[in-house]
């Protein structure tokens, strides 16, 4: 497909978008249209880059609707400087989005993308995807459990999980800052999740909210489903 036709299919996308009030904030529009979901997925599957769906990646795992990316980064209030954790790399997209809204280029006081995948092959997608697309120098992309977090570089400001898991990973609660925010799917292994939103308000005070239902593959790992 033509790269006009692309671009056209994604501007449709940020119109109908911010229309229905899914997309409400400059900085996540701003990323939305810069980072190339193209980059992200299989070659055979370009033409469908801006249609609102979840496309497989292998491994049995998929990339999100892209009105699923855009909810979880504008619930998660992503601003320049941040650190943030994404648990479950997958193609690298989403943490290219939130990569874009912490570390634009041009920023002084850029933050930084951390992003664990547990499927080896994936850690390479993603990995070389990112380069692709020039997020390579803002996203660090770690092979490993998720649920255990990334205790290395604790505290985030954000964590974001684009797994959903039986319960919030004690890790996680542990490893984000007080003020800092977790948007998590939380639910059944086989769909629907309810997509949590989790404020840290002091040391031991959480502040949950619900944002309703998700449908996510599942978290597998320690303080996750287990493996089959
Ligand atoms: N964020 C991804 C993207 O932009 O393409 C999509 C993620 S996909 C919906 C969920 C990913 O979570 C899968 O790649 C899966 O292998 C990964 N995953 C599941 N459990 C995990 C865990 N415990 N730690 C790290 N990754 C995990």
């Amino acid at each position: 497909m033509a790269k006009l036709d692309l671009e056209n299919k994604k501007e449709m996308l940020i119109a109908r978008f911010t229309s229905n009030g899914t997309l409400k904030s400059e900085q996540v529009i701003r990323a939305f249209r810069k980072v190339p979901r193209k980059e992200f997925i299989p070659p055979s599957q370009i033409k469908l880059a801006y249609n609102d769906t979840p496309l497989t990646i292998g491994k049995g795992q998929t990339i999100s609707a892209p009105h699923m990316c855009i909810i979880m980064c504008e619930l998660l209030d992503l601003q320049i400087g941040e650190k943030v954790l994404e648990i479950g790399a997958g193609s690298g997209y989403h943490a290219a989005l939130c990569a874009e809204i912490v570390a634009p280029l041009e920023s002084e006081n850029p933050g930084h993308v951390y992003t664990i995948e547990r499927i080896p092959e994936l850690v390479e997608l993603a990995k070389a995807n990112l380069e692709k697309a020039g997020y390579s120098e803002r996203v660090t992309v770690i092979l490993g459990d998720g649920t255990e977090g990334y205790k290395e570089k604790a505290p985030y400001d954000k964590i974001l999980v684009t797994a959903a898991g039986p319960k919030i990973p004690q890790p996680l609660k542990n490893q984000f800052a007080i003020g800092g925010r977790l948007v998590i799917p939380v639910g059944n292994l086989h769909f629907y999740q309810n997509l949590m939103i989790v404020d840290r308000v002091s040391e031991k005070k959480f502040k949950k909210q619900n944002y309703g239902g998700v449908a996510f593959v599942p978290l597998i790992g320690k303080y996750g489903y287990s493996p089959k």
